[in-house]
């Protein structure tokens, strides 16, 4: 599991997820907090500017209403009807059709003292009804004749429009009656209600193409800002409150909305993020791809490498193609390879070291001593013999003392190379084993034959004639030799290293009482 989540794949493929998933949260958080709010601003304007819209086609109601009261105000006959010299004015002009045809609820005219003149008007069950002054059929009128004497002012004598709430939901113009010619002051007032029917809220929705509707809210507590009301991901609400008689009933208008650029530019948005989102997972997956192929693998194969020379300390490991890669890989190959060379080299040279004698270049003690056990358990299962020779030069101390140290060394060097002479095949071994001391290891000779080969090196040493001035023995150098063998799958017990070589320093020893400059083996030993 460890093992699993340290390979440095799985880490690059948990740092590249959690990079992505940040990109993403990023992304996401932007969408939040970036983008969102200025798509829901640009939508709060476009909402504003829908409602200034349709205001603007209430506003042309309104100078609809203005034209058509300031006609009626501004006639002569009206002017003389409100002076009272006109009762035919009534027949004539205020009837039901009349007021039908110009949409009103009522027309209202008052006289210069704000006293209602004349009412004309349908009733709340529709009932048309003409009377002078504030008469009994027109008492259902009372409550807007009083909210408009409310509105009349002496002081400003231009035409007004508005609406008003109550009683009824209506746009009201109001005008002063004038002679349309002559410059004189104005006679009274003109009013007209005009309903804001269903029929009407219809044709202003066609006129703006604004879904619109008028609400009455009896709460003149009512904020007086716009509001926007968000019903549903396709549909929004727009209201706005509109100057309105009375106070008491605050009159609202709504604007149902459709949210479709918020819908495309959350789409568009999506729509990028969904890309953006692909093309990161697809870069993720490409640089995965590629980290594996220049980086990982190769760093794997690397690691394999050293894992198998760890187990097979051996030339048979190759670094494959790693070695030729001109990247810093291989580089670090090459680096590698060459300290792994230079390493092996020193190991060698350690081991040389530590298995050689410096001075002669034979083997040591340490050398002889493993070969010859290595020669004798081969020796066992093959059931061959092994013969280990000892040789030691004759006085050599006096040697040393009439030719010199140096002298001496040259001698033992010189005697070194005769017996590495002697015995040169593959699994023969010259060693020195003490100062002017050596061994050699002949696996697979019988005593016999190893006597016979001892005798030649110690001929082959006579033969050098190196003088030796001090030696009772001989003018020259000479050695003594002591010769033994066994053959452990066969005489078993004494097969050891030990035992062995004791029994050869024995007939060594022999050979040294019996006059030097002779070979020994216990046969010729048990002779003396
Ligand atoms: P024997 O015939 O009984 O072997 O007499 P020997 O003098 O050879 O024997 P001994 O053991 O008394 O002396 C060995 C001498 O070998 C002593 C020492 O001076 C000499 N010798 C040992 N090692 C070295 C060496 O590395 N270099 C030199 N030059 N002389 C050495
Ligand atoms: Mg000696
Ligand atoms: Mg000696």
């Amino acid at each position: 599991m460890t093992a699993a989540i340290s390979s440095l794949r799985n880490r690059f493929l948990l740092a590249l997820c959690g990079v992505l998933c940040l990109a993403l949260l990023a992304l996401v958080l932007i969408a939040r907090y970036q983008i969102t709010p200025i798509l829901l601003e640009n939508e709060d304007q476009y909402a504003s500017a829908e409602l200034d819209r349709a205001e603007r086609a209430l506003a042309s109601e309104f100078d609809h209403m203005r034209r058509l009261v300031e006609d009626w105000a501004w006639w002569d006959d009206s002017y003389e009807f409100v002076q009272g010299q006109r009762p035919e004015y009534v027949d004539s002009n205020l009837y039901d059709e009349s007021l039908e045809t110009l949409d009103l609820q009522l027309m209202a005219f008052f006289t210069i003292d704000n006293e209602p003149y004349w009412i004309s008007g349908f009733d709340d069950d529709g009932d048309f009804t003409s009377c002078r002054g504030e008469g009994d059929e027109c008492n259902w009128a009372n409550d807007i004749i009083a909210l408009i004497q409310g509105k009349i002012d002496h002081s400003d004598e231009d035409t007004h429009t508005w609406l008003m709430t109550y009683p009824l939901l209506a746009m009201v113009g109001m005008s002063p009656i004038y002679m349309s010619q002559d410059e004189v002051p104005p006679e009274g007032w003109l009013v007209m209600v005009k309903p804001l029917s269903e029929a009407w809220l219809m044709g202003l929705r066609e006129t703006s193409g604004i879904d619109l509707s008028l609400n009455i809210l009896e709460d003149d507590a009512a904020s007086h800002a716009d509001t926007l009301e968000r019903l549903s991901l396709s549909q929004m609400k727009a209201s706005r409150i509109l100057d309105a008689i009375p106070p008491s009933h605050v009159l609202r208008l709504e604007a149902l909305l459709p949210r479709q650029r918020y819908q495309a530019s959350q789409e568009t948005f999506r729509f990028a993020l969904y890309w953006t989102s692909g093309v990161l997972i697809v870069t993720l997956i490409v640089v995965l791809f590629l980290l594996e192929r220049m980086v990982l693998g190769p760093l794997r194969q690397f690691a394999h490498f050293t894992q198998q020379l760890q187990h097979h300390d051996d030339n048979r490991v190759t670094p494959g193609g790693l070695l030729s890669r001109r990247d810093e890989i291989g580089t670090l190959m090459r680096e590698f390879q060459h300290l792994r060379e230079h390493q092996q080299h020193q190991q060698d040279l350690l081991l040389e070291l530590s298995q050689h004698d410096h001075l002669t270049g034979l083997a040591n003690r340490r050398l002889f001593d493993e070969r010859l056990g290595q020669a004798l358990n081969e020796a066992r299962w093959k059931r061959a013999s092994v013969a280990t020779l000892m040789v030691d030069v004759d006085h050599f101390k006096a040697y040393n003392d009439h030719y010199g140290h140096q002298a001496g060394d040259e001698c033992l060097v010189k005697l070194a190379t005769c017996m590495n002479q002697c015995f040169s095949a593959h699994d023969q071994l010259v060693a020195r084993t003490g100062g002017e001391e050596f061994s050699i290891l002949l696996p697979g000779m019988s005593l016999y034959a190893a006597t016979e080969r001892a005798e030649r090196l110690r001929a082959a040493i006579e033969r050098l004639a190196l003088p030796h001035a001090m030696s009772p023995v001989a003018k020259t150098v000479t050695v003594s030799i002591g010769v033994e063998a066994c053959s452990p799958g066969r005489t078993g017990g004494s097969a050891t290293p030990s035992v062995l070589m004791r029994a050869t320093d024995e007939v060594l020893y022999a050979a040294k009482q019996s006059g030097r400059n002779r070979v020994c083996n216990r046969e010729t030993d048990s002779q003396h």
